[in-house]
């Protein structure tokens, strides 16, 4: 006689003693610690979130795995802008588009430029420095991307660009880096308005303070200097 296998029903609780039992699992462990890593979560939730995809296995965990190895492979860093793009495509935020200000705002990080494209107070290009510089360290100049900012102004037409760096030491040191660097440019340069609060990060600001920064904003190079 044949004995039919009986599925395995996952259905964990998620009750303290059964966190005990998964605990001994070394892969569950794992991925507690990688889980935990990210923004906003702790083991606990780390823990309900593992719970979730073990009891959906083809609905949740396959395609996210399957997912996340596309995105690990295929989407990088695009080493013109700075911003994220796929290899199997151009990057967008490169790709001269008649729709678009001849504008270049110039932000520190991927969140920044999402940010602002949220709130539609800028229709232009973004270029993403991905860090700052310290002000007593210029080394890792070469990472924001600058001579391939100023090879974009130059050939692109780009009659501004707005440097919407951070109110942090860095992002000042690094916006006024950036001013020096495009000054022998016939372009003008603005920066974002005061009003951004002092330690303020672009990411975190709401629509009203950064649409009032933009709008705002004051100019450090004109075209004519
Ligand atoms: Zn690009």
């Amino acid at each position: 006689m044949k004995l039919l296998k009986q599925p395995v029903d996952l259905e964990y609780q998620a009750l303290s003693g059964h966190f005990e039992l998964m605990q001994n699992i070394s892969q569950i462990n794992k991925l507690i610690k990688l889980i935990s890593k990210l923004p906003g979560l702790g083991p606990k939730s780390a823990k309900r979130i593992i719970l979730k995809l073990i009891n959906n296995r083809q609905e949740i965990m396959k395609p996210l795995v399957q997912t996340l190895s596309e995105t690990y492979k295929n989407v990088i860093r695009c080493n013109n802008c700075g911003s994220l793009k796929s290899n199997d495509a151009n990057c967008e935020n490169c790709q001269i588009n008649t729709k678009k200000q001849n504008k270049i705002c110039i932000v520190e990080n991927i969140a920044d430029q999402w940010t602002i494209e949220t709130s539609s107070i800028f229709k232009g290009y973004f270029h993403i420095l991905g860090g700052t510089l310290s002000s007593s360290n210029y080394q890792n100049k070469q990472d924001l991307l600058l001579d391939s900012l100023i090879e974009r102004v130059k050939k692109n037409n780009i009659d501004e660009v707005i440097l919407a760096t951070s109110a942090t030491v860095e992002g000042q040191t690094t916006s006024f880096y950036i001013q020096d660097s495009l000054k022998n440019l016939n372009v003008k340069v603005s920066k974002l308005a005061q009003g951004l609060p002092v330690g303020g990060e672009i990411e975190s600001l709401d629509d009203g303070t950064l649409i009032s920064a933009f709008k705002n904003r004051k100019g450090l190079i004109s075209e004519s200097d």
